[in-house]
């Protein structure tokens, strides 16, 4: 499909959908972000690109990263890894302790904080230098030198990580926790710090439109099986307490960011990336759903 006369549409749309909601406040260093950025970027599984807006700034994509870890943690670890982290929709708010404590410390997926901070903890025992092992392994995937941490995103989030600590802090009492809380947390503020543009963003999850493969670099990121298995648990998970709504109105796997970000797959066809710093309620971006549904309305290009 041509997109291009679709996004001379998307761009009239874009400035007709309110961007309503707010920018993410409990990370001082988010609420700096100017709330009226948008950008959008599209790349085909044949590299084909089309962008939008602020498509071309790096913005932080916050718990987009968490989809990276789990990329690297089931390539390590296969299926042992489910023993210590399910694939269940929480139905709760990312940062939510409740279901912690009466499911004894496992949390329901890799993509609530809980879940995260599991797979940091066996990125912390498997790599000898995780943050540089990890950022290593990101720029691979897209062959992209300039994808880098925020050093002070990452420090601004550890100044206000009362949450964080304690989600960590439950599961360490349970036993799902192996190292010392303070370096996975450390590790975990890093990767949610981590910074790209639409287009760079659109570019590092191809591979999950093509089967595990990166079609741009031609590298095996994942096997087919396991980029199965992390779309579904993107469709059931990506969007914390909102990941029906996601796929009612959008109809593809995806997650988000608390920067604003949502990145969407449509396996064998495109990933498409949207950035609008405004969040809803359930801290989902509320301009990036608003677009991507009219997107995916459009094209006739939605999973279902
Ligand atoms: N760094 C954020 C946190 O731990 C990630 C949450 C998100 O993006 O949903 O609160």
């Amino acid at each position: 499909m041509d997109y291009n006369q679709l996004f001379t549409e998307m761009g009239i749309e874009s400035q007709k959908i309110e961007a309503k909601g707010a920018v993410a406040s409990y990370i001082p260093e988010l609420h700096r972000v100017d709330p009226w950025k948008f950008g959008l970027h599209l790349t085909t599984i044949d590299n084909k690109n089309y962008g939008l807006g602020d498509c071309n700034e790096k913005f932080s994509i916050q718990s987009i990263a968490k989809v990276l870890i789990l990329a690297l943690a089931f390539e390590l670890e296969d299926d042992k890894l489910w023993s210590r982290v399910g694939v269940e929709p929480s139905g709760t708010p990312f940062n939510s302790l409740v279901q912690l404590e009466y499911e004894k410390g496992i949390p329901r997926n890799p993509f609530i904080n809980a879940g995260a901070l599991v797979i940091c903890d066996i990125l912390v025992t498997r790599l000898k230098d995780p943050k540089q092992e990890f950022i290593d392994y990101v720029r691979n995937i897209s062959g992209n030198r300039s994808i880098d941490y925020c050093q002070e995103t990452a420090e601004s989030e550890k100044s206000a990580g009362y949450k964080n600590t304690a989600l960590i802090s439950l599961m360490k009492s349970y036993g799902n926790i192996v190292n010392d809380i303070d370096v996975v947390l450390d590790f975990y503020f890093y990767l949610c710090s981590i910074e790209m543009t639409c287009k760079e963003l659109s570019q590092e999850f191809l591979f999950l439109a093509a089967n595990g493969i990166n079609p741009l670099t031609n590298s095996r990121i994942v096997s087919p099986i396991k980029s199965k298995r992390i779309n579904s648990i993107m469709q059931l998970c990506g969007f914390y307490d909102e990941a029906g709504e996601f796929s009612f109105r959008v109809g593809l796997p995806g997650k988000s960011g608390v920067g604003g970000g949502i990145i969407a797959i449509h396996p064998g066809k495109y990933s498409i990336a949207v950035w609008s710093p405004k969040l809803n309620k359930r801290g989902n971006s509320y301009k990036g759903m608003k677009i991507l549904e009219f997107f995916t309305t459009r094209a006739e290009s939605s999973i279902f």
